[in-house]
């Protein structure tokens, strides 16, 4: 019994370790309750209701649970789903991407590659040049204006 147990959360849990590691209880308590939500239990916040979705000054967004740099203001685009979009990460090392079948439907999840957190989801019908649309949380980022040091 202990065994199966033990196989049940070796599959729940992936074997990826990351560079920044917190238990969820410091999670909870770095992140303000509307980013925990989304970068450690995966919620959606309700679109039109970002910081970010209808946000256009130039810079950089940074995850919230770890500063690391994942997106510049040069590649959102307005996708008019009421949450940031973004044609491409600013470097492709920046996430992990993986699959994702909760709400019935195959989606691909987009995560932190130094922290694990949870930003959003990656579909197939953006723009030029990369023809993705990185569909984003405003509440995993922090913006840090251009011209302001980058972490
Ligand atoms: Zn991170």
């Amino acid at each position: 019994m202990k065994t199966v147990l033990l196989s049940l959360l070796m599959l729940a849990i992936p074997a990826q370790q990351f560079k920044v590691q917190h238990t969820d209880a410091e999670w909870q308590k770095m992140l303000p309750k509307k980013s925990y939500l989304v970068m450690r239990k995966a919620a959606t916040e309700k679109p039109y209701t970002g910081a970010f979705w209808d946000f256009h000054e130039a810079g950089t967004y940074a995850c919230k649970g770890c500063g690391q740099v994942i997106f510049s203001s040069d590649a959102k685009f307005d996708s008019h789903t009421g949450w940031p979009s973004f044609y491409q990460t600013i470097a492709k090392d920046r996430i992990i991407t993986r699959p994702d079948d909760s709400e019935g439907t195959r989606r691909t999840e987009v995560i932190c590659s130094r922290c694990g957190s949870h930003f959003g989801h990656v579909f197939e019908d953006g723009p030029q040049p990369t023809g993705l649309r990185y569909c984003m949380n405003s509440a995993a980022f922090n913006f840090i204006p251009k011209g302001m040091k980058k972490r």
